[in-house]
């Protein structure tokens, strides 16, 4: 490997039902120095709780067809088969400015086209602990519908056939043992030989590559 490919961010992908308990395990990943995450584009309202521009950037469809159309997305997808999502390309430029790896909390379509545009991402899934405490939590948080926790539950069952794609996987039973494990995870990454870091590529070229 080259120098100028060792310089390329580290990308890791996390991916999970909703209700597995990504976000907070992505703050974990977040609490090692080094890190950034990206603020997607989605067409879905916001919901009371979230602001623009920390949560979402949140944008009509006519507004995310024509990013689509201009190339501006790394990936993009249709979630829960309503509304769209996607992580702006820009965020890969701004970690690699910046010198830091960054997370990219995107669902299993998402995952698959980074993956298959950057085969050196590194892909976590986040398993809940049990079915019947996935919707425990989904009524619980008391942010959707009926309709919605139906469509949210039948989403991750096809979600959760999906993780042999991934590298990794957390079970999120218990969130202080989970982030440890994340943490670790995002860690012992940046050591695989396959995502060497300048440090180490300098080291190699000076014993002749
Ligand atoms: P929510 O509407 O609950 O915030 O997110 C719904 C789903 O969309 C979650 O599984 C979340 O990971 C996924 N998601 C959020 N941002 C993106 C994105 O930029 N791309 C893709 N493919 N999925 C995303």
């Amino acid at each position: 490997m080259t120098l100028a490919a060792a310089q390329q961010p580290l990308v890791f992908i996390v991916s999970g039902p909703s209700g597995s308990g990504k976000s907070t395990l992505v703050q974990k990943m977040l609490e090692v120095p080094g890190t950034i995450s990206s603020v997607s584009c989605t067409t879905r309202p916001p919901r009371v709780t979230e602001s623009a521009g920390k949560w979402y950037d949140f944008i009509s469809e006519e507004e995310f067809d024509r990013r689509v159309r201009a190339g501006e997305f790394l990936e993009h997808a249709r979630v829960f088969g309503k509304h769209q999502y996607g992580t702006p390309r820009r965020w890969i430029d701004e970690a690699q400015r910046k010198g830091l790896d960054l997370v990219l909390e995107i669902d299993v379509q998402g995952a698959e086209q980074v993956k298959e545009k950057l085969p050196a991402a590194v892909a976590i899934f986040i398993l809940p602990p049990a079915k019947k405490e996935l919707e425990r939590r989904l009524r619980a948080r008391g942010q959707d519908s009926e309709e919605a926790i139906g469509r949210r539950l039948e989403r991750a069952r096809q979600e959760m056939q999906r993780y042999t794609e991934y590298d990794f996987l957390v079970v999120n039973d218990d969130i202080e043992r989970a982030g440890r494990e994340i943490q670790a995870i995002t860690v012992a990454a940046r050591c695989l030989r396959g995502c060497l870091s300048e440090r180490a590529c300098k080291i190699l070229e000076s014993f002749g590559g």
